[in-house]
């Protein structure tokens, strides 16, 4: 972490043999309120291609707020997000910042895939349907392919015997399996996790963690994850930032914040989860 020669600045840099340096995510300056209450407070980070970084921290601290922001469900009061270098609800025109249109957000957001608590299923659809869906309509692939690209991704999340099935039929860590391999079928750069075991019965978590520690293993993709699971946090993280009050108190490698953290809250914080 560079973060300690300037504490409002959050980079991850550690070594990673699949990723190339490039910044795929970047923070500037970002405010976020609701009406009096300021939950991100001139928030700088950035996530570089090919890093797995967790948020950690209590509840209301402001997580989440980030991934909705990325997904542009939210949007920022003060500062800036940009996506692989492409500003997120802003464009240049002239040499200004000026307030981007719904075109270019949609084109940029493309990059970005999220896994929710709730699984947001299409209940109608087969779980290959599921997952074809948004390839075929907003990719413009052809069905064939997308179809060969949700076979392998349902493997990929071992439910390559469920194609068929209605999310109904399936348990709610198979139907997050299935929202895993949709999130992936778009091909994204980043995929956002917002703790996606939480809304699980404590024996179906297990599953859904391994899958995702496999995709962290397997693949480049940068991943950017709120979670509570504090042990797979450990195993997939490059770095971990500590969130309070919608500040980052603390960053760095998961065994220097899970070992030895500097900070009383993060030591609070920790002792309480873990
Ligand atoms: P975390 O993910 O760390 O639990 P959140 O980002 O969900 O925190 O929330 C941060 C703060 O923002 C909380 O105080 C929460 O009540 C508030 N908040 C989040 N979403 C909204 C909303 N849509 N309207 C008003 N307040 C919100």
């Amino acid at each position: 972490m560079s973060a300690d020669s300037n504490p409002g600045n959050h980079t991850t840099e550690h070594t990673n043999p699949t990723a190339d340096g490039r910044e795929l995510i970047r923070f500037d300056k970002v405010t976020k309120r609701f009406g009096d209450n300021t939950v991100l407070d001139n928030l700088d980070f950035t996530v570089a291609a090919g890093k797995h970084v967790t948020l950690i921290g209590p509840s209301g601290s402001g997580k989440t707020t980030i991934l909705r922001l990325l997904m542009t469900l939210l949007k920022v009061d003060e500062g800036t997000i940009r996506v692989d270098g492409d500003y997120l609800t802003h464009e240049e025109k002239g040499g200004k910042l000026v307030p981007a249109g719904e075109r270019h957000t949609r084109e940029v957001r493309k990059k970005i895939g999220m896994v929710f608590q709730q699984f947001n299923l299409f209940p109608n659809m087969k779980v290959l349907r599921n997952i074809m869906e948004a390839p075929v309509h907003v990719l413009g692939l052809g069905k064939d392919e997308a179809e060969q690209r949700a076979r392998e991704l349902l493997d990929l999340v071992g439910l390559g015997d469920r194609c068929d099935a209605y999310p109904t039929q399936l348990s709610g860590g198979q139907q997050q399996r299935v929202a895993i391999a949709r999130a992936l079928a778009m091909r994204p750069q980043v995929l956002l996790l917002d703790e996606v075991t939480s809304a699980l019965d404590p024996e179906l978590v297990a599953g859904v963690l391994d899958v995702l520690r496999d995709i962290a293993h397997t693949t480049d993709i940068t991943m950017l994850c709120v979670t509570h699971e504090m042990n797979f946090a450990r195993d997939i993280s490059d770095d971990v930032l500590m969130f309070d009050a919608g500040r980052v108190i603390e960053s760095g490698s998961p065994d220097k914040i899970f070992s030895d953290p500097e900070h009383e809250r993060t030591r609070e914080f920790l002792s309480a989860v873990l």
